[in-house]
Protein backbone atom coordinates (compact mmCIF):
# COMPACT_ATOMS: atom_id res chain seq x y z
CA UNK A 1 0.00 0.00 0.00
CA UNK A 2 1.58 3.58 -0.96
CA UNK A 3 1.78 6.00 2.15
CA UNK A 4 0.33 9.29 1.44
CA UNK A 5 1.80 12.33 3.92
CA UNK A 6 0.89 15.98 3.80
CA UNK A 7 3.45 18.36 4.45
CA UNK A 8 1.63 21.86 5.07
CA UNK A 9 4.42 24.20 4.67
CA UNK A 10 4.70 27.26 2.82
CA UNK A 11 7.24 29.48 4.81
CA UNK A 12 10.10 28.87 1.48
CA UNK A 13 7.81 30.62 -1.03
CA UNK A 14 9.13 33.63 -2.29
CA UNK A 15 6.01 35.81 -3.31
CA UNK A 16 2.77 34.61 -2.01
CA UNK A 17 1.74 31.86 0.86
CA UNK A 18 -1.24 29.74 0.94
CA UNK A 19 0.08 26.67 -0.26
CA UNK A 20 0.07 25.20 2.96
CA UNK A 21 -3.60 24.81 3.18
CA UNK A 22 -3.10 22.59 0.01
CA UNK A 23 -3.17 18.87 1.50
CA UNK A 24 -6.70 19.35 2.87
CA UNK A 25 -8.57 20.27 0.22
CA UNK A 26 -6.96 17.80 -2.28
CA UNK A 27 -8.02 15.11 -0.04
CA UNK A 28 -11.55 16.59 0.10
CA UNK A 29 -11.52 16.15 -3.87
CA UNK A 30 -11.79 12.32 -3.00
CA UNK A 31 -14.58 12.46 0.04
CA UNK A 32 -16.80 15.01 -1.06
CA UNK A 33 -18.19 12.29 -3.72
CA UNK A 34 -18.14 14.30 -6.83
CA UNK A 35 -15.14 13.02 -8.34
CA UNK A 36 -14.27 9.28 -10.14
CA UNK A 37 -12.09 6.69 -7.76
CA UNK A 38 -10.60 5.65 -10.54
CA UNK A 39 -7.05 6.21 -12.38
CA UNK A 40 -7.53 6.04 -16.13
CA UNK A 41 -6.07 2.33 -16.07
CA UNK A 42 -8.96 1.16 -14.29
CA UNK A 43 -7.31 0.83 -11.00
CA UNK A 44 -8.84 2.12 -8.12
CA UNK A 45 -7.75 4.68 -6.06
CA UNK A 46 -9.33 4.86 -2.08
CA UNK A 47 -8.14 5.64 1.30
CA UNK A 48 -7.21 2.67 3.43
CA UNK A 49 -7.90 0.38 -0.18
CA UNK A 50 -5.24 2.00 -2.24
CA UNK A 51 -2.88 3.90 0.32
CA UNK A 52 -2.78 4.80 3.75
CA UNK A 53 -3.18 8.73 4.70
CA UNK A 54 -0.96 9.49 6.91
CA UNK A 55 -2.00 12.76 7.53
CA UNK A 56 -0.31 16.16 7.93
CA UNK A 57 2.84 16.88 9.29
CA UNK A 58 2.70 19.32 12.26
CA UNK A 59 4.21 22.40 11.81
CA UNK A 60 1.82 24.64 14.57
CA UNK A 61 4.87 25.33 16.57
CA UNK A 62 6.97 28.17 15.32
CA UNK A 63 9.94 27.17 13.22
CA UNK A 64 12.78 28.04 11.49
CA UNK A 65 13.45 26.20 7.58
CA UNK A 66 16.58 24.65 8.64
CA UNK A 67 14.48 23.04 11.78
CA UNK A 68 11.55 22.49 9.65
CA UNK A 69 13.72 20.69 6.71
CA UNK A 70 15.23 18.16 9.14
CA UNK A 71 12.15 17.79 10.34
CA UNK A 72 11.04 16.34 7.00
CA UNK A 73 13.97 14.55 6.69
CA UNK A 74 13.56 12.27 9.42
CA UNK A 75 9.95 11.62 8.76
CA UNK A 76 10.19 9.94 5.65
CA UNK A 77 13.60 8.28 6.33
CA UNK A 78 11.19 6.40 9.15
CA UNK A 79 7.93 5.60 6.75
CA UNK A 80 10.77 4.49 4.07
CA UNK A 81 12.45 2.07 6.47
CA UNK A 82 10.18 -0.78 5.57
CA UNK A 83 10.36 -0.13 1.97
CA UNK A 84 7.42 1.55 1.19
CA UNK A 85 6.59 4.14 -1.47
CA UNK A 86 5.48 7.37 -0.44
CA UNK A 87 3.21 10.53 -2.53
CA UNK A 88 3.85 14.03 -0.53
CA UNK A 89 1.27 16.60 -0.56
CA UNK A 90 2.67 19.87 -0.38
CA UNK A 91 3.33 23.31 0.99
CA UNK A 92 5.48 24.71 -1.51
CA UNK A 93 8.20 23.35 -3.43
CA UNK A 94 10.72 23.64 -1.36
CA UNK A 95 9.93 19.95 0.73
CA UNK A 96 11.29 18.37 -2.18
CA UNK A 97 14.85 18.91 -1.37
CA UNK A 98 14.60 17.07 2.61
CA UNK A 99 11.79 14.39 0.99
CA UNK A 100 14.84 13.72 -1.53
CA UNK A 101 17.98 14.31 1.10
CA UNK A 102 15.84 11.29 2.67
CA UNK A 103 15.51 9.22 -0.48
CA UNK A 104 18.63 9.23 -0.93
CA UNK A 105 19.48 7.18 1.80
CA UNK A 106 17.35 4.59 0.50
CA UNK A 107 17.36 4.72 -3.16
CA UNK A 108 20.88 4.63 -5.20
CA UNK A 109 20.99 5.93 -8.63
CA UNK A 110 17.53 7.61 -8.25
CA UNK A 111 15.74 9.64 -11.30
CA UNK A 112 14.02 12.39 -11.40
CA UNK A 113 11.15 13.62 -13.50
CA UNK A 114 10.13 17.20 -12.45
CA UNK A 115 7.07 19.57 -14.13
CA UNK A 116 7.25 22.60 -13.40
CA UNK A 117 7.44 26.19 -15.01
CA UNK A 118 10.52 27.01 -13.56
CA UNK A 119 14.20 24.54 -13.16
CA UNK A 120 14.00 26.00 -9.09
CA UNK A 121 17.56 25.58 -10.28
CA UNK A 122 18.89 28.72 -7.84
CA UNK A 123 22.14 28.84 -6.46
CA UNK A 124 21.10 31.73 -4.00
CA UNK A 125 17.79 32.80 -4.03
CA UNK A 126 16.55 35.58 -1.58
CA UNK A 127 19.17 34.43 0.53
CA UNK A 128 17.22 31.26 1.36
CA UNK A 129 18.99 27.94 0.92
CA UNK A 130 16.17 26.81 1.57
CA UNK A 131 13.54 28.79 -0.79
CA UNK A 132 11.17 27.41 -3.48
CA UNK A 133 13.49 28.88 -5.79
CA UNK A 134 16.28 26.36 -5.67
CA UNK A 135 15.44 22.35 -4.28
CA UNK A 136 16.64 20.97 -7.52
CA UNK A 137 19.91 22.95 -7.26
CA UNK A 138 20.74 21.61 -4.05
CA UNK A 139 19.56 17.93 -4.47
CA UNK A 140 22.23 17.58 -7.85
CA UNK A 141 24.95 19.39 -5.76
CA UNK A 142 24.22 17.15 -2.55
CA UNK A 143 24.36 13.91 -5.53
CA UNK A 144 20.78 12.70 -4.09
CA UNK A 145 19.94 12.10 -8.00
CA UNK A 146 21.53 10.54 -10.27
CA UNK A 147 19.96 12.09 -13.22
CA UNK A 148 17.39 15.13 -13.55
CA UNK A 149 14.52 15.50 -16.46
CA UNK A 150 12.79 18.73 -16.15
CA UNK A 151 9.46 19.30 -18.31
CA UNK A 152 7.37 22.05 -18.92
CA UNK A 153 10.70 25.08 -18.31
CA UNK A 154 9.20 28.42 -19.81
CA UNK A 155 10.94 31.20 -17.26
CA UNK A 156 15.34 29.80 -17.52
CA UNK A 157 17.50 32.85 -17.56
CA UNK A 158 20.76 32.79 -17.57
CA UNK A 159 22.43 31.74 -14.27
CA UNK A 160 19.70 28.80 -14.19
CA UNK A 161 20.64 28.50 -18.06
CA UNK A 162 24.08 27.63 -16.48
CA UNK A 163 22.83 25.63 -13.47
CA UNK A 164 21.10 23.40 -16.01
CA UNK A 165 24.02 23.04 -17.77
CA UNK A 166 26.43 22.08 -14.60
CA UNK A 167 23.86 19.18 -13.28
CA UNK A 168 23.43 18.13 -16.76
CA UNK A 169 19.94 18.40 -16.80
CA UNK A 170 17.23 17.25 -19.65
CA UNK A 171 15.52 20.64 -20.10
CA UNK A 172 12.19 20.51 -22.30
CA UNK A 173 11.00 23.51 -22.62
CA UNK A 174 7.65 25.08 -23.59
CA UNK A 175 9.25 26.66 -26.05
CA UNK A 176 10.09 24.44 -28.13
CA UNK A 177 7.21 21.88 -26.90
CA UNK A 178 6.72 18.89 -28.90
CA UNK A 179 4.72 15.77 -26.81
CA UNK A 180 6.42 13.30 -28.55
CA UNK A 181 9.34 14.11 -28.20
CA UNK A 182 9.05 13.89 -23.90
CA UNK A 183 6.53 10.85 -24.20
CA UNK A 184 9.71 8.98 -26.10
CA UNK A 185 12.53 10.49 -23.21
CA UNK A 186 10.01 9.36 -20.50
CA UNK A 187 9.47 6.04 -21.91
CA UNK A 188 13.34 5.36 -21.74
CA UNK A 189 13.81 6.42 -18.49
CA UNK A 190 15.17 4.03 -15.59
CA UNK A 191 14.48 3.09 -11.98
CA UNK A 192 13.98 4.27 -9.23
CA UNK A 193 12.18 6.73 -10.36
CA UNK A 194 10.93 9.98 -8.37
CA UNK A 195 8.08 12.08 -9.58
CA UNK A 196 8.00 15.90 -8.54
CA UNK A 197 5.12 17.34 -9.98
CA UNK A 198 4.50 21.41 -9.65
CA UNK A 199 1.34 22.93 -10.46
CA UNK A 200 2.36 25.83 -11.88
CA UNK A 201 3.66 23.17 -14.68
CA UNK A 202 0.70 23.50 -16.16
CA UNK A 203 -0.96 26.53 -18.15
CA UNK A 204 -2.92 28.59 -15.81
CA UNK A 205 -6.03 28.26 -18.10
CA UNK A 206 -6.16 24.08 -16.44
CA UNK A 207 -4.46 25.04 -13.08
CA UNK A 208 -4.95 28.95 -11.88
CA UNK A 209 -4.46 28.09 -8.26
CA UNK A 210 -1.26 28.65 -7.80
CA UNK A 211 1.50 31.27 -6.40
CA UNK A 212 3.07 32.39 -10.32
CA UNK A 213 1.45 32.17 -13.35
CA UNK A 214 3.00 31.60 -15.80
CA UNK A 215 0.84 31.58 -19.26
CA UNK A 216 1.94 29.01 -22.17
CA UNK A 217 2.32 25.72 -20.27
CA UNK A 218 1.24 22.54 -20.27
CA UNK A 219 -2.53 21.27 -20.73
CA UNK A 220 -3.53 18.65 -17.93
CA UNK A 221 -3.89 16.25 -20.53
CA UNK A 222 0.00 16.50 -21.29
CA UNK A 223 0.71 15.73 -17.88
CA UNK A 224 -1.13 12.63 -17.89
CA UNK A 225 0.14 11.59 -21.26
CA UNK A 226 3.38 11.97 -20.10
CA UNK A 227 2.91 9.85 -16.54
CA UNK A 228 1.18 7.27 -18.13
CA UNK A 229 3.91 6.57 -20.50
CA UNK A 230 6.13 6.01 -17.43
CA UNK A 231 7.44 2.48 -18.18
CA UNK A 232 9.72 2.04 -14.73
CA UNK A 233 9.13 1.65 -11.00
CA UNK A 234 8.40 4.77 -9.77
CA UNK A 235 9.17 5.04 -5.85
CA UNK A 236 7.92 8.43 -5.15
CA UNK A 237 6.49 11.67 -6.33
CA UNK A 238 5.36 14.67 -4.70
CA UNK A 239 2.70 16.75 -6.10
CA UNK A 240 3.04 20.30 -4.60
CA UNK A 241 2.64 24.44 -4.85
CA UNK A 242 -1.07 24.15 -5.23
CA UNK A 243 -2.04 27.50 -4.07
CA UNK A 244 -6.32 27.49 -2.87
CA UNK A 245 -6.04 31.34 -2.03
CA UNK A 246 -5.71 31.39 -5.92
CA UNK A 247 -7.96 28.83 -6.83
CA UNK A 248 -11.44 29.18 -8.56
CA UNK A 249 -14.35 26.60 -7.77
CA UNK A 250 -11.72 23.90 -5.92
CA UNK A 251 -10.76 23.64 -10.18
CA UNK A 252 -6.88 23.47 -9.59
CA UNK A 253 -7.79 21.22 -6.12
CA UNK A 254 -9.81 18.71 -8.77
CA UNK A 255 -6.72 18.64 -11.17
CA UNK A 256 -4.06 18.28 -8.63
CA UNK A 257 -6.07 15.45 -7.32
CA UNK A 258 -6.29 13.64 -10.76
CA UNK A 259 -2.74 14.18 -10.76
CA UNK A 260 -2.70 12.38 -7.64
CA UNK A 261 -4.52 9.37 -8.70
CA UNK A 262 -2.84 8.86 -12.15
CA UNK A 263 0.75 8.90 -9.98
CA UNK A 264 -0.56 6.58 -7.70
CA UNK A 265 -1.82 4.15 -10.23
CA UNK A 266 1.49 3.92 -11.71
CA UNK A 267 3.06 3.31 -8.24
CA UNK A 268 1.17 0.73 -7.26
MN1 LIG B 1 8.70 24.49 -8.41
MN1 LIG C 1 6.97 26.50 -10.40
Amino acid sequence: MIKVLGIPTDINSSFMKGSAEAPDIIRKMDSDGSANSYAENGIKVKSCESYSDLGNMDFSKKLKPNEIHQLIVNKIKSELQDGSKLISIGGDHAISYPILEAYATQHAHLNILHFDAHPDLYHNFQDNPYSHASPFARIMENKFANALTQVGIRTLDAHQRKQTDKFNVKSFEMKDFDLNLIINHVKQLSGPLYISIDIDALDPSCAPGVSHHEPGGLMTRDVLSIIQAIKCEVVGADIVEYNPSRDINTMTAMVSYKLFKEVLAKML
